[in-house]
């Protein structure tokens, strides 16, 4: 019992386990993971390393647009972020929802998007077997209750894909391919989560099966873009 003591005498960090007077982060953690305000492609979210400068398209999307409008995310999958995401995914540390979900949601609302549904992208169901959760629903969830928008999940997994951590850029592209398909979305906006983007094979994937059920536009939010 004495051990626990402090675990209800104030609200702690998420970060690093610091008592905080309010809100989801101490001071030092918040500066360690700002939101990325500037130097990234808003249409993909690519991070343009080391160049300062308002959200500008990058060539990629100028040449090839992805079925997507935008990506809203907080930052970049690296340092403390990276470590609350792997801790919510592998260590499935549940009550990270709140502070990743929070982010998210701040980072969608920075950029005026707006949705009529919000769908998160589905696991492969031996997957949801051995995590127990799906994290992508489950910040899902937060989004919808912070903007109001009501969550469906409306896209299935129908082929079950490698492992894409094991896999390369262009392996990913095919590996995903037609591996979903969605419920009937006609005339809506949706909006698509995820926890982090990396290649954006997978958001491409869930992407073309809204849009070939009817969807009027497509946008995705994610936590980090790698
Ligand atoms: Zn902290
Ligand atoms: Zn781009």
């Amino acid at each position: 019992m004495m051990g626990n003591w402090g675990a209800w005498r104030g609200r702690r960090c998420q970060g690093c386990g610091a008592v905080v007077a309010e809100g989801w982060l101490c001071a030092q953690c918040s500066r360690h993971m700002p939101r990325q305000t500037h130097s990234f492609c808003p249409c993909c979210g690519e991070i343009r390393a080391g160049a300062a400068g308002p959200p500008l398209v990058c060539g990629r999307c100028r040449l090839d647009p992805p079925p997507w409008s935008a990506v809203a995310f907080w930052g970049g999958y690296a340092g403390p972020l990276r470590r609350l995401l792997v801790r919510l995914k592998f260590a499935g540390e549940l009550g990270l929802v709140g502070v990743l979900g929070w982010m998210m949601a701040e980072a969608v609302q920075a950029r005026g998007l707006a949705a009529d549904v919000v769908v998160p992208v589905p696991m492969r169901p031996s997957g949801l077997v051995e995590r127990g959760f799906n994290q992508s629903v489950e910040l899902g969830r937060m989004l919808s209750r912070r903007m109001g928008w009501p969550m469906r999940q409306l896209l299935t997994k129908i082929r079950d894909t490698e492992r894409q951590a094991r896999l390369s850029c262009a392996e990913r592209q095919v590996n995903v391919g037609g591996a979903f398909v969605s419920a009937p979305v006609s005339g809506l906006r949706v909006a698509v989560v995820d926890d982090i983007m990396t290649t954006g094979a997978t958001a491409r994937a869930c992407a073309w099966a809204l849009k070939a059920a009817g969807a009027r536009e497509v946008w995705c939010a994610v936590v980090a873009r790698a």
